[in-house]
Order: C-alpha cells, then structure tokens, then sequence
C-alpha cells in the first residue's frame, strides 16, 4: 500500500491476536515495526520472527527493521521509556496503533472501582497517553503522522456486564474524532478500526468451543466471526497513503454486526 515502505510504526500490544496481525501485515507492507509487549519477551520475539519472515519471504536482505519493545501501557513512565525508546532506536515514530486491550465480566452493580479503573486505565487512559507521546514527537519533528485506534462495537453497541469495556471503546470513539479535529491541520490523522467479534486469545471462552462458536456467530449477519488478518488489513489501508484524507473516522469490521441484525428478517410488517 502507497505511503508505508520505510515508516517506522509502534504497535502496542503486539504479542498476540489482532496486534501480532497488524504487525506482521505493516511489516509486509515494508514498515520498520517496534513490537510492545508488557510481561512476555518470548511472545514479542515470536512477532518479531513472523513478521520478518512474511516481509523478508519474497526479497533477499529486505530492509525492513523491529524492535520488541517493553512497556505496560497503563504505566506513564512506562509510555513514555517506551515512544523515546522506539524515537532512539528506529530513529522516528510514524505510525501508533493503540492496540493493547483488556476486558472482565462482571454485574455493574458489583464493580469495584478497582477494576473499573483497571480497564479504563489500559484501554483508555492508556492510549491517549500513548497518543500524547507520539504527536509530541510529531509535532517537534514538524512530522506528519498517524495514529490508530482499535476500538471495537461496543464503541457503539451498549455490553450489559462490560460497563467499563463499554465506556472505554466510546470514550476512544470520541478521542478519535477530538485529537483527529485538534491536529488535522498539522497532517496528523486519527482514525479508529472497530472490530467485531474475532477469533484472537481475548475471546478463547468461545473460540475453543465449537458450539459457543457456532453460537456467536448466528448473531452475525455474515454468519462468521472475523480474523486477526481481516482487521489488520484495514489498519494498514488506514495508515496508508491510500487513506491520506481520511481522518476522525471509526471503520466498523463487523461482518454486519452493527446493522440492527434482528431487522435481517421482516418482524414488525
Ligand atoms: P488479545 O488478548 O490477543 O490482545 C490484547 C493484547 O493487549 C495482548 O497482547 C495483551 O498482552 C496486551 N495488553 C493487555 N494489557 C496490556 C498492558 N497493560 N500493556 C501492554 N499491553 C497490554 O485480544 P485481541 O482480540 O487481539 O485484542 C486487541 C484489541 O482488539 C483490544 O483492544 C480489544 O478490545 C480489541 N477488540 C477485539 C475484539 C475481538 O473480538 N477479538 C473485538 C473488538 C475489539
């Protein structure tokens, strides 16, 4: 995709499900990726490994760098370390994709404030941090850059026992469309993707059942749920040249999902 060969792109969690995806697929596209990770350098040299060996399957000796980089995305000094680690060593910061995400199930009437900041923390808190870093860096360099959000659905759809999931994907619906507004006029684009239910670790409660699967995806209009490689493929489009006006927007990868299913079939004639 135009615009990617030689950019050098941080993508925050990075080890597994869609993250990994996104790295491998803009390292394909020729992107120097920095590969965060929060506990487990063995999965990130796992990203590492895969990644260069799509980009590097077709070329001998492609250019293409990485760095596994540490850094628990709900820890400020950890952000910080980690964009000034990435700006040093890779030598520029082009492209953030705020990845890393967590979710739990519970009753809003129980949640402890604990664990209500605990995701919010990671989810939100997080990724504006991470933003922040980056378009100071941006804006120093009097670079142009981009950012991306992975949100989800529930940016939109209401998750009963995931209010705090729920508020987080809005909230970054919303941090979207301020910071794209705030730095359009610097040539910083911010654009969310909006994944619908997809076969990646965070959702193995139904991914390694069989029927649970076949369950969830009746809900689907398309009649399946998404791949990490599906959503991938929109980030790179969006952080692409082919994507060069697009900025503030939320791409929906749903299989139909956010389309009222119900209405699928005529209930109410
Ligand atoms: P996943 O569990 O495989 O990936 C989440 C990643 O975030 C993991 O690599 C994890 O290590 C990392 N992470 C968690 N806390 C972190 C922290 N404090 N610091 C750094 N990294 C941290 O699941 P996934 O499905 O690939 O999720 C990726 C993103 O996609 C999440 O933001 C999630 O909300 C979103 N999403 C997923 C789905 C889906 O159905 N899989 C649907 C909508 C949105």
């Amino acid at each position: 995709m135009k615009g990617l060969k030689g950019k050098t792109a941080l993508i925050t969690g990075a080890t597994s499900g869609i993250g990994q995806a996104i790295a491998i697929r803009l390292a394909q596209e020729g992107c120097n990726i920095a590969i965060n990770y929060r506990g487990n350098p063995e999965r990130a040299e796992e990203t590492e490994e895969k990644a260069i060996q799509k980009a590097c399957s077709d070329i001998e000796g492609c250019g293409v760098r990485s760095l596994p980089v540490q850094g628990d995305v709900s820890n400020e000094s950890d952000i910080i370390n980690m964009v000034n680690t990435v700006i040093e060593t890779l030598g520029s910061l082009d492209i953030l994709i705020n990845n890393a995400g967590i979710q739990s199930e519970k009753a809003s009437h129980e949640l402890g404030s604990d664990e209500f900041d605990r995701i919010i923390g990671v989810n939100l808190r997080g990724a504006f941090l991470c933003a922040r870093e980056t378009i100071k860096h941006l804006v120093e360099q009097k670079r142009s850059g981009v950012i991306i959000n992975v949100s989800s659905v529930h940016e939109i759809i209401p998750r009963p026992l995931y209010v705090s999931y729920s508020i987080s994907k809005g909230g970054m619906g919303n941090m979207t469309k301020t910071l794209a507004l705030e730095y359009a006029n610097r040539g910083i684009r911010v654009n969310g993707i909006a994944p619908g239910a997809t076969i990646t670790p965070i959702n193995e409660a139904w991914t390694e059942d069989p029927e649970k699967q076949a369950e969830v995806e009746s809900h689907i209009p398309m009649g399946r749920a998404g791949t990490s490689e599906e959503m991938a493929a929109a980030a790179a489009f969006l952080a692409s040249d082919e994507a060069a006006y697009i900025t503030g927007q939320t791409l929906f990868i749903d299989g139909g999902l956010t389309l009222y299913a119900d209405f699928q079939e005529p209930w109410s004639a």
